[in-house]
């Protein structure tokens, strides 16, 4: 087994700075603090004199008593102990790990929205209501939709709304339609949310190359069925070239088409979905529009529609009054075909100053730019990894792609064993064993964000273990080699967690 360090040495992986870090609590000390106030200028009170009975304590809570250094070492140390967008490419397929630019941070501390209540009157939160309706229109116009709610707090329950505003509309129509068409390559939230609204899923082939061919939905499309969720580009990094086709097939049957919007990365300033035939979709804007997630903050799924649909968002809905003296934002609750209220309040709009951000530093141009660079870096390691690994459907990709362990089957390694060792030269996984149409799936998606160095470290990251496969098994086998801990027992850590010390 190999100690040393495998491969060229990416400058994200560090060495011999692995902090073993203990409990807080274990490294308190009696009177140690972190705070220096002045003295009170007021009378101190006691509050037991002020809380009612039994809801002050008896002892004080035993807290770790730490200095301001500690404490910041503490946290610090922790927060290197996870892989990050902001320590090296994390190339995690259909996640759409992008960098995510500090300048959002910026804006999102500032007072006015940081401070702003989320009960806070609409006439003392108008210039917050304006961005959000100012986002919901630049997301309108990035994807083609007439209307967009940013209330969904995440991609899973956008289309949760969406789905929910399409049993809606087929409801008001007096339509009976108990069935969703989805794509065999589709993401399971597709499927779990078309069931959570009572329908039954019916699974559509995908052809040969990969993609979804009219053919296949026509045989299934009725008026039994009440839509299609499509995500294109599809979950193998593939555009579905017959969209238009298909969107026609449905919607001459009385069907709608829900859009999985996971993949816009790959459109942005290039193709519309509402042009394409979409008639709900959702944002990932903790995908697309670099608002930071897994682990770094909560999501946000704002859902568009076409007018056809408005009727159903949820509300309270933020309208935009034109006036005298300029205009102003309110919040509409009389919808009343409405399906509800998704979010106790507006939605995590903390995301949206920060998607806002991004979309207004970087324009048109640079939109549209991140994804021409998300496309070509996906290409580029398609062109420069097909020898060292098999390519299921071999052809130009979108924003990423997809590979399997086919070309090391006869060394017995397989892609769980190749996405170990990869941390062991500095990178956080690929997506794998999805999409589940392809066997031993390693879905790569680099984003716009990596440079062209970045990218050929990693190629030779791949390559390397590749070849390792056939040289030394073992040591792919049993990898991770340079982690805390090793190889654990995950279906253990799934149905037992420990979630205690
Ligand atoms: C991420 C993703 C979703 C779900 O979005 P969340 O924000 O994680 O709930 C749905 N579909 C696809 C293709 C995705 O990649």
């Amino acid at each position: 087994m190999s100690a040393e360090r495998p491969g060229p040495a990416p400058e994200n992986a560090v060495r011999g700075l692995a902090y073993e870090e203990p409990l807080s609590i274990e490294r308190s000390r009696p009177g140690r603090i972190g705070w220096s106030l002045p003295e009170l200028d007021v009378p101190a009170v006691d509050p037991a004199d002020v809380w009612p009975e039994g809801s002050v304590r008896s002892e004080p809570a035993e807290l770790p008593e730490l200095s301001e250094v500690e404490v910041v070492r503490h946290f610090t140390r922790l927060s290197t102990w996870n892989a990050a967008v902001d320590l090296g490419l994390y190339p995690l397929g259909s996640c759409t790990m992008k960098y995510n630019p500090k300048i959002n941070e910026r804006a999102a501390r500032l007072d006015g929205f940081a401070g702003c209540h989320p009960m806070q009157p609409p006439s003392e939160a108008q210039g917050f209501l304006q961005l959000c309706w100012e986002l919901e229109q630049m997301l309108a116009e990035i994807s083609g939709m007439d209307r967009v709610t940013l209330q969904p707090a995440a991609g899973a329950q956008g289309e949760l709304a969406g789905v929910m505003m399409i049993r809606a509309y087929h409801e008001h129509r007096g339509e009976k339609r108990h069935k969703i068409l989805i794509p065999e390559s589709a993401h399971g939230t597709n499927p779990a949310s078309a069931a959570l609204n009572g329908y039954d899923v019916v699974p559509v082939p995908g052809g040969s190359d990969g993609v979804l061919h009219p053919e296949a939905v026509d045989a299934l499309m009725d008026e039994t069925v009440a839509g299609l969720m499509l995500t294109n580009p599809n979950t193998l990094g593939l555009f579905e070239e017959h969209i238009v086709a298909i969107a026609e097939i449905v919607h001459s049957r009385g069907g709608l088409i829900y859009g999985d919007g996971a993949n816009l990365n790959a459109l942005l300033g290039i193709a519309r979905p509402g042009d394409l035939g979409i008639d709900v979709m959702h944002f990932n804007l903790h995908k697309t529009f670099s608002t930071p997630h897994g682990g770094g903050g909560p999501g946000s799924g704002p859902v568009g529609v076409k007018n056809i649909l408005a009727t159903y968002l949820p509300t309270p809905v933020i309208q935009k009054v034109e006036g005298e003296e300029g205009d102003c934002f309110t919040l509409d609750h009389e919808f009343p075909h409405s399906i509800g209220r998704l979010h106790g309040n507006l939605g995590n709009l903390g995301m949206a100053v920060r998607a806002w951000t991004y979309i207004r530093s970087l324009g048109r141009e640079g939109l549209r730019r991140c994804s021409d660079m998300a496309v070509l870096n996906a290409n580029y390691l398609l062109a420069r990894l097909r020898e060292s690994y098999h390519v299921p459907f071999d052809r130009a990709v979108m924003h990423e792609v997809v590979f399997s362990d086919r070309n090391l089957a006869e060394t017995g390694v397989t892609t769980l064993d190749v996405a170990k060792r990869l941390i062991d030269h500095g990178y956080h996984p690929p997506t794998i064993y999805f999409p589940l149409i392809v066997h031993g799936a390693l879905m790569i998606e680099p984003t716009e964000s990596e440079s062209m160095e970045g990218l050929d470290r990693f190629v030779e990251s791949l390559e390397a273990i590749a070849r390792e496969a056939k040289e030394d098994p073992e040591t792919v086998k049993t990898a991770p080699h340079h982690t805390r801990h090793t190889r654990l027992d995950e279906t253990r850590a799934a149905r037992k967690p420990v979630l205690r010390w």
